[in-house]
């Protein structure tokens, strides 16, 4: 019996390798930065990293880490609630609350728990949840632990006429919670935000903004979608990760009103059931904060550099969706010819990632370039040319 079990498997397994889709991994041997090592390859420069902000390997973050381990040990091997909270752990909050200018904030240990800790624990039947197509899947995964009885819509990607239908299909609910990405991973198009709240405001309905791939990295001084619109203090809640812009180490949050953490804190299953965000994690999170706050001129340079980036890949005749993010998707359409194009990148020394369907639409096959501070403009260069060479 468990023979045919473990059968299925590889046979799964094998039907992935055919359609080639089976993932396999590289190994950095070195910080992330603009070039790392890669085993058995060597230097590369990367640009398919989320390491926006170029953080990663900074020595005020690396220090940081050295200290609160030194201080606090691996960890309170616990929750929150019993004996897992750290100092630290409030002092992050704070300053991710007075960065946001929210109320207060929680961390989880990534972002994805904090959005399937978020979504169930606000919502009780009779009340709707109205998602974007093109959310993240931690969004479509916390939306599938909605307790029984809340309504569920998804609406096409940035329609804002459909998001009105399901608004006015749900009228009679309780709460509407419209949930967006500000940044969208794989478009690197940004959220309608004035739309989207005309319409909160119209139907009376409570906004969840997920900035992972917006905070640090749009807006001027980095805050984010609000920031980019300037329409700060328009989101109720913001979720995000430190996984990213804010140091890539990981862990996540939430932030919003007083009366949302409280509840979260009393509800939420990720942090009541797992262990604490890591006090290394914490640390260092929180120096990528102050970092940011400090050196908001960082989020410019990125700016300016992924501005060139584009330009350089357009005036070389190179597909790329225009946008305002740091995330530069080329379109090729053709998965295959995607696929080799990243293979043939890497073999030059450019760390890409090609993403075909199901990631994306069928016949919308791509690579997709990630702009880092890390990268000099020498760098930019040289990409743009290699990759033009290698589409031709
Ligand atoms: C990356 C990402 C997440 C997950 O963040 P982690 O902290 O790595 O779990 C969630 N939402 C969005 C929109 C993301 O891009």
């Amino acid at each position: 019996m468990k023979e045919q079990f473990y059968e299925g498997i590889r046979n799964r397994l094998e039907g992935m390798k055919e359609a080639g889709t089976y993932k396999q991994y590289r190994y950095l041997e070195s910080p992330m930065s603009a070039r790392s090592q890669i085993k058995s390859k060597g230097d590369v420069l990367v640009l398919c990293s989320n390491n926006y902000l170029g953080l990663a390997d900074k020595k005020e973050l690396i220090q940081s880490g050295i200290e609160a381990l030194e201080k606090y040990g691996a960890g309170g091997a616990s929750v929150r609630f019993i004996c897992g909270t750290y100092d630290i752990h409030q002092e992050l909050e704070d300053k991710v609350a007075e960065f946001l200018g929210t109320e207060a904030a929680l961390t989880y240990t990534s972002c994805w728990a904090a959005n399937t800790a978020v979504i169930p624990a606000l919502l009780q039947p009779g009340d709707t949840v109205l998602s974007d197509e093109l959310n993240h899947a931690s969004i479509v995964d916390g939306c599938r632990l909605i307790a029984k009885g809340v309504n569920k819509g998804i609406y096409r990607h940035s329609d804002m006429a459909h998001l009105e239908e399901k608004l006015q299909e749900a009228k009679d609910s309780p709460v509407k919670l419209v949930i967006t990405d500000g940044v969208f991973s794989m478009e690197g198009d940004i959220a309608k935000l004035p739309e989207i709240v005309e319409l909160v405001r119209k139907y009376d309905a409570i906004l969840m903004l997920d900035d992972s791939h917006a905070t640090g990295v749009i807006g001027k001084t980095g805050r984010g979608t609000e920031e980019y619109y300037n329409m700060i203090g328009s989101a109720d809640i913001i979720t995000s990760t430190f996984g990213k812009a804010l140091g890539g180490a990981g862990g996540g949050f939430v932030a919003g009103k007083q009366e949302v953490i409280d509840l979260m804190v009393q509800v939420s299953r990720p942090h009541l059931f797992s262990n604490s965000l890591p006090p290394v994690l914490t640390a260092i999170a929180k120096t990528a904060l102050e970092y940011l706050m400090s050196n908001p001129e960082i989020v410019q340079s990125l700016r300016e550099k992924t501005n060139y980036f584009r330009k350089q890949l357009k005036d070389r005749g190179l597909n790329i969706l225009e946008g305002d993010s740091a995330i530069i998707p080329i379109m090729i359409y053709d998965a295959p010819k995607a696929v080799s194009l990243a293979n043939k990148l890497f073999e030059k020394g450019i760390y890409v990632t090609g993403f075909s369907f199901p990631v994306v639409p069928k016949d919308e096959a791509r690579i997709r370039l990630q702009v880092s501070d890390a990268l000099s403009y020498e760098d930019i260069d040289w990409a743009s040319e290699v990759i033009q060479n290698l589409v031709d």
